[in-house]
C-alpha cells in the first residue's frame, strides 16, 4: 500500500461541518459530491499533502447513519492509496482479513475503492482506493 489516501469522517450536517473544517484547517471544500453505491454525500478538503473526506448519510439505511447512531460523529475510515485495488485484495484475503466487498466498487473522487471491515482490522475501518484509469 502506498500512502494514506484521506482520512474519512462521519458527519450529522455536512454544511455545518464543512464550514467547522474550513475554518480549523483554514482551507475551502475543493469537492462536494454524491456516492450513491455508499448511500453518502462527502466533501472533500486538502491540508497541505493530506485529504479529508466529510461523510453525511443521505438516507436511514445509509452506513453512515448507522455509525453516527452507534458512536457519533467522528473518525470513520482511514483510506490507503494502492496501485492495484484488485491485487491487494487478493493478498488481503489471502492474510484472513474480511473484506465488505468481493469487487471493488466507484467511490468518491473517481476512485475503484474496497472497505476491510473493522473487525479484521483492529477496530478500524480501512479503505482501499485505486485512482481510476479514464
Ligand atoms: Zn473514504
Amino acid at each position: 500500500m502506498n500512502k494514506i489516501e484521506h482520512i474519512g469522517i462521519a458527519v450529522s450536517n455536512l454544511k455545518a461541518s464543512a464550514s467547522l473544517y474550513e475554518k480549523l484547517l483554514n482551507t475551502a471544500v475543493y469537492k462536494i459530491e454524491d456516492v450513491p453505491s455508499e448511500g453518502v454525500k462527502t466533501a472533500f478538503l486538502q491540508s497541505g499533502p493530506n485529504k479529508v473526506e466529510l461523510l453525511e448519510a443521505t438516507g436511514e439505511d445509509s452506513p453512515i447513519a448507522k455509525f453516527i447512531a452507534k458512536k457519533g460523529e467522528g473518525i470513520h475510515h482511514i483510506a490507503f492509496e494502492v496501485d492495484d485495488i484488485n491485487a491487494e485484495m487478493a493478498r488481503l484475503k489471502q492474510e484472513g482479513f474480511v473484506l465488505l466487498s468481493d469487487e471493488p466498487k466507484l467511490g468518491a473522487d473517481n476512485k475503484l475503492v474496497c472497505f476491510v471491515h473493522p473487525k479484521s482490522a483492529g477496530g478500524v475501518l480501512v479503505e482501499l482506493c485505486q485512482d481510476q484509469k479514464a
